[in-house]
This record gives structure tokens, C-alpha cells and sequence, in this order.
């Protein structure tokens, strides 16, 4: 409440917003316990940290940006991003695919820049965007900064596969009642619950969004940010996405935060793609004024630097090198999570990769409170706690798998 005689500036949207990240509010906490010398297990970072817990850099990357010179770094970069690194970005999607097929891309700032561009470009004012029931909280966040709602589809049916009636009913449903969708996934390691999802799922999902775009267009958003650490190549989903039908539009939201592991560099894309030239071009010309509109244009540097990566073929392998060192780290920790979290009697979805998985409860924010006092740190969410294995040394996981059992009971 305001003070009397005061007036109030924000208008009634903005009013009440809760301001700090709840994760990032989590992570300080943990972090000032473990600077008075305690040992905690912080499991709440998204960000991947060696067993030390630094953060995990690749080299080659690093040295990349270093190179770019100081008046290349000064300057703007253009509004829709560097050609080098867009024409990098649709390569490293689509492979040769992409000589083949017609595509509009954006540099953004981020995955969260391509989310945001995604949300405002394709629905209207006051329409939902369709997501799984478990998903990152920016997305809502996201929908509700622009002015756009949420809704999901139940992501895990009883065998604990992805709940493909329920996208189909709740997806039936959007396109009815909006005339169009905007259906938002994130596959391969989904955070928050590491769930990847197969041939099959994928070859469902596809007929799925085919057969309803017959009652309106369905853009479909594939969130790619931890491809790079998912078991295979993206080349399945792809398959799938450009098989589909003209009235779905095909859009990938990258991001070099985790795939150079260059979260501050804010550097990412939205990629759309469609066999329709005109069609491409509206998007292209659209997707542009957004980013004038929004952030003008997108870290020079980090774009040079990504865009030179890309074209050059020895730095390129080197830095897929690093990467595949520090996700096999990655990989470790998730078959000792694997090892010992199922015996100790934990539900969590099938993991075979990624930053985090999930370990459903009901009791999930009274379970991550109990758990600080053992000094494990995870984040509470709706029906679950969200482990973040990306940031806990493998020496850690007994410790906190049998912490989070026995709290759980
Ligand atoms: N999508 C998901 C699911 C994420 O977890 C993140 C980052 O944590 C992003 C997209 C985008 O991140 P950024 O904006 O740093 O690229």
C-alpha cells in the first residue's frame, strides 16, 4: 500500500510483479551458506560448474571472442544479426538441409530473445501459447510480459511417456478457440526434466500437429538450448519438423548460452522455416522491425566471433571437442544419478541426459525447505523438485540423492 497522498506510476498489469527470479533468489542463499564455510550441494544453478564448482568455460570460445577486434566489438551489428552467424546458425540446425529449404532468421539475445520474438510474432494479444505441464518458468513469464497467456497439455501419461492424447485434446482446442496456435517445446534434455523424446514420440507429435493445423496455422517452437548435450544429433526432430504440412510453421529458438557454454554473451536466434518464398520473406521483415522494436540488435562480438566458429572448420571441431570432454562430465553424473537415485526409490521421468531432471512430489516446496536444513539446495516446483546435476560434482550425488529419499520418505 501506498503512502498517503502518493500516486501510483505502474499500471495495473505491472502492479504486485514479484521481481527476483525465484532461482536466482534460491542460489544466493545457497551461495552465502557456503561462504561461511558450510558444505552445501547447490543443485539449483542451470549453468554447467566442474566439480569445483567453476563455471565450466571452452576454451577455444573464449579465445574467439578475444580475437574479435575492439572497433568490430564497438560497432552496431545489424538489425537482424551478422549473415555469417545467422547462415552459421541455420547450418548448425539444419545441416545441408538448409541449402534446400527457405528460412527467415534473427539474432536475438539469447534463447530468451527468440521465445520472446516467437511468442509476440505469432499469437495475438490475449492468446495462449500451448507448452508441457512441467516447463521453464521464463515462458510464462515471457507470455505474460507480452501480453500473450499459457497453457499445457499434461507432458507424462501413466507408463511415463509424453501424454500425446493430451496434446492432442488441449492442441484441438487452442486452434478452435483461437484460430491458431503456437505449440512450444523442448526436447532434447527438457528443463526442468532432463526427459528427451524419441523417434516414436517425435513421429506422434508431428501427425499430431499436422492434423490439427487442418483447422489453423500451428507455428511449433522447438527449444533447442541444451541440444548440444543431448544423446544424439537433432536430425530426428528436424526430419520430422520439415516433413510437415504448409499450414505449420517450423521455428527453433537457439541459444549460445549453453551450446559455446556463453550465458553472458547474450547471443541467440530464431530460426523459422517454410517452402513458401513470400511467406518467408513477411516472417523475415516481420521478425526484423521486432528487434528494432525491441533491442535493436544483438552483441557484436559474440555474433562475430559465433560467425567466424561456424565458417572455420579446425576452431569448429577443436571447440566440439571441449564440449564433448565437459558433457561427458555431464554424462558421469547423470549415470551416477541414474545408479543410485532408482534404487533409492525416486520418481523422476527417463534421463539420459542434460542439466537437470525432476523428482516428482507433492510436497515439493515443504521438501526443498526440509532439504536446506541438510544443506541441499534444489528448486521447488509445481508437483516436483528440480535437480540441477549440471552444478553438482558426481562425488556430491550420494549426499544429496539420500537426502532428498529420506526427505521424501
Ligand atoms: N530455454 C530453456 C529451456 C532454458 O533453460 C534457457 C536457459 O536457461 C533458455 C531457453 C535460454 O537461455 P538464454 O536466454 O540464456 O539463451
Amino acid at each position: 500500500m501506498l503512502a498517503d497522498g502518493f500516486m501510483e506510476f505502474l499500471i495495473p498489469s505491472r502492479l504486485g510483479r514479484p521481481s527476483d527470479d525465484p532461482i536466482f533468489a534460491l542460489n544466493t542463499e545457497a551461495k552465502a551458506r557456503a561462504a561461511k564455510g558450510e558444505k552445501v550441494v547447490n543443485a539449483t544453478v542451470g549453468a554447467l560448474l566442474d566439480d569445483d564448482g567453476r563455471l565450466a568455460v571452452l576454451d577455444g570460445m573464449s579465445a574467439a571472442i578475444r580475437e574479435v577486434s575492439a572497433r568490430d566489438a564497438a560497432g552496431y551489428a545489424p538489425i537482424a544479426g551478422s549473415a555469417p552467424f545467422l547462415k552459421g546458425v541455420a547450418a548448425d540446425l539444419l545441416g545441408d538441409r538448409a541449402m534446400a529449404v527457405e528460412t527467415a532468421a534473427v539474432a536475438t539475445p539469447g534463447g530468451t530473445g527468440a521465445l520472446r520474438h516467437v511468442i509476440a510474432s505469432f499469437l495475438e494479444p490475449g492468446q495462449a501459447l500451448l507448452t508441457t505441464s512441467f516447463f521453464w518458468g521464463p515462458y510464462k513469464t515471457l507470455a505474460d510480459e507480452n501480453g500473450r497467456t499459457l497453457r499445457t497439455f499434461r507432458q507424462f501419461d501413466e507408463q511415463g511417456r509424453l501424454d500425446l492424447e493430451d496434446l492432442d485434446r488441449k492442441l484441438g482446442q487452442i486452434v478452435e478457440d483461437q484460430g491458431r496456435a503456437l505449440l512450444l517445446v523442448n526436447s532434447p534434455c527438457h528443463n526442468p526434466t532432463g526427459y528427451s523424446f524419441d523417434a516414436g514420440e517425435w513421429r506422434a507429435l508431428g501427425d499430431i500437429v499436422a492434423r490439427r493445423s487442418a483447422a489453423g496455422p500451428i507455428t511449433l517452437c522447438l527449444d533447442v538450448a541444451y541440444a548440444k548435450f543431448g544423446d544424439g544429433s537433432l536430425d530426428l526432430a528436424i526430419e520430422e519438423m520439415l516433413r510437415l504440412p504448409p499450414s505449420v510453421l517450423p521455428t527453433f529458438a537457439w541459444s549460445s548460452s549453453k551450446s559455446f557454454l556463453q550465458y553472458g554473451l547474450r547471443v541467440g536466434a530464431l530460426v523459422a522455416v517454410h517452402r513458401d518464398v513470400e511467406l518467408v520473406r513477411r516472417v523475415q521483415n516481420a521478425l526484423s522491425y521486432a528487434c528494432r522494436g525491441t533491442w535493436s540488435n544483438v552483441n557484436a562480438a559474440g555474433m562475430i566471433a559465433i560467425g567466424k566458429v561456424f565458417g572455420d572448420k579446425a576452431q569448429r571441431e577443436a571447440i566440439d571437442q571441449e564440449r564433448a570432454q565437459w558433457a561427458s562430465v555431464l554424462k558421469s553424473r547423470v549415470a551416477r544419478w541414474n545408479a543410485l537415485a532408482r534404487p533409492a526409490g525416486l520418481k523422476y521421468p527417463r534421463y539420459d541426459g542434460g542439466f537437470f531432471t525432476t523428482v516428482f512430489t507433492e510436497r515439493a516446496h515443504e521438501i526443498a525447505e526440509a532439504l536446506k536444513v541438510d544443506g541441499v539446495f534444489v528448486v521447488p516446483q509445481e508437483g516436483a523438485l528440480r535437480v540441477a546435476l549440471c552444478s553438482v560434482a558426481e562425488r556430491d550425488i550420494e549426499r544429496m540423492v539420500s537426502a532428498i529419499a529420506k526427505r521424501i520418505g
